[in-house]
């Protein structure tokens, strides 16, 4: 067996990893961790550490770790078949048996499901979709796309530039130009402290309204958001957001895609985010929750409304010109398949939902009277505590203080991971669905000691 330190030092010689700081990994300044195995909530390294890991990895592995019934249908698939790709109506049993799957849990009015293999690249699927849907009405200025500041939506081109967070422009002449950004609905951090939820509704409306006054409606073709605000700092809506923003895209005739990366499939204790926050999106994505990450496998799912108009531009314009080798991979599509009957057999989603709002309940009993907690957040089994420097005045931390890190780093040597979130001192917590009350209290008292640790 390799020793850690030949391991280490391969890893830094030859592995460019994502989201990291290149520099400091490459001089060693910055810890690795080799991960080698997990069951149920917890995680193993090759030092003998086992972890709580309340992130879900990436707050994906919503079915836990170690699950046997997804391995075998893995191994099982690659046995039979590993690859075969999916063109001009090719399948397997298990692509047709997903897709079947998924859109048995989809809203009603939701059509067809497209396979690909990442967040990012559903969403790239997405906007190309939105952009071929106008040019077949004969729309073609209609192309503008509206994110919010603080959204989610993946790294690549276009869904780097849906992407509302700094950090994942910065350097990279990102955003493109169809992209423009409004208010993230982040009543926390509302411009004005005099605003109630429902004034601060009335200015989220408000400033879309004037974005699309100001680009014009006949410019823009659809808005992207995500139930709950995740990567931005795991903030769910404050009420009636939801409604109000799609009265608003209705009345412009504008499409709206709900990205259910982090939420679909149950992390919000509802089957789908837009089930909800009654949501009636034109287009779903999903990743994460899909095949709870046992195998890379992402999906569009597309509404009877924009599918009628696909289905018209294939007849005017010949079979349609946007397909990846992997979509539908058998081996993602076993792991989906098995994933699905987990989640059901189990009763994951209701799990999610009850033990979700035990740990939030929780989470806020042990830290909300503390006194740089600012807010304590969440909804089903994603939660957040957002840390302030002055809690009345609500005067946040200098982020070279690095607040959130060190809290994270200080639960991580009490044997939990919770998730330092990049922007601002949130600390977020999402972790599998198969969460106990037990392992709940064990995720709160770590934090709340860890939190007294550092603040
Ligand atoms: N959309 C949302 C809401 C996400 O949270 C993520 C990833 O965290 C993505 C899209 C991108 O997914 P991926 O990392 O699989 O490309």
């Amino acid at each position: 067996m390799l020793t850690n330190d030949k391991l280490d030092a391969w890893d830094r010689e030859n592995f460019f990893h994502p989201s990291t700081h290149l520099a400091q990994h490459a001089r060693g300044e910055s810890p690795n961790r080799i991960v080698t195995g997990g069951s149920g909530v917890h995680i193993e390294d090759r030092d003998g550490n086992r972890f709580l890991d309340a992130f879900a990895g990436l707050y994906c592995v919503n079915v836990g770790y170690g699950r046997a019934e997804i391995a075998d249908a893995i191994a099982e698939q690659a046995r039979e078949l590993a690859y075969y790709h999916a063109y001009v109506g090719h399948g397997t049993e298990a692509s047709i048996t997903l897709a079947k799957m998924v859109m048995e849990r989809a809203p009603a009015h939701m059509s067809k499901v497209y396979f690909g293999l990442s967040g990012s690249d559903a969403n790239e699927t997405n906007i190309k979709l939105v952009w071929y849907y106008n040019n077949i009405l004969g729309r073609p200025e209609k192309k503008k796309i509206i994110s919010r500041w603080r959204g989610y939506h993946g790294s690549g081109l276009m869904s780097g530039s849906l992407t509302g967070l700094e950090l994942f422009h910065r350097k990279f002449d990102l955003p493109l130009t169809q992209v423009l950004h409004t208010e993230a609905p982040y009543f926390y951090r509302r411009p004005d402290l005099s605003m109630d939820e429902a004034g601060f509704v009335a200015h989220c409306v408000a400033e879309l309204e004037a974005l699309i006054a100001r680009e014009g409606a006949d410019t823009i073709a659809a808005f992207i958001g995500e139930p709950v605000l995740g990567t931005g700092g795991i903030v769910p809506p404050p009420e009636g957001y939801w409604p109000a923003i799609q009265a608003v895209l209705d009345r412009h005739d504008i499409l709206l895609i709900a990205d259910e990366v982090v939420t679909g499939f149950g992390r919000l204790g509802s089957m789908f985010g837009s089930d909800h926050y009654g949501i009636r999106p034109d287009i779903m994505t999903i990743a994460k929750g899909l095949t709870s990450a046992y195998a890379p496998l992402s999906g569009s799912i597309i509404s009877d409304k924009v599918w009628k108009v696909l289905e018209q531009g294939t007849d005017e314009n010949g079979p349609i010109g946007h397909g990846w080798t992997y979509s539908a991979h058998p081996i993602g599509a076993a792991a989906g398949v098995a994933n699905l009957k987990l989640l059901d057999d189990l009763n994951l989603v209701t799990n999610a939902d009850e033990t979700g709002a035990y740990l939030n309940e929780s989470l806020s009993s042990a830290l909300s009277d503390h006194a740089h907690v600012g807010e304590v957040r969440g909804e089903g089994l994603l939660a957040a505590v957002e840390f302030v420097k002055g809690k009345d005045e609500r005067v946040f931390f200098d982020p070279s203080e690095k607040v959130g890190p060190r809290i994270a780093a200080a639960l991580l040597e009490r044997g939990v991971i919770a998730r330092a979130m990049p922007q601002g001192d949130i600390l977020g917590f999402a972790p599998p669905f198969c969460l106990t009350r037990e392992e709940a209290d064990e995720v709160v008292g770590k934090t709340a000691a860890a939190v007294s640790s550092v603040l």
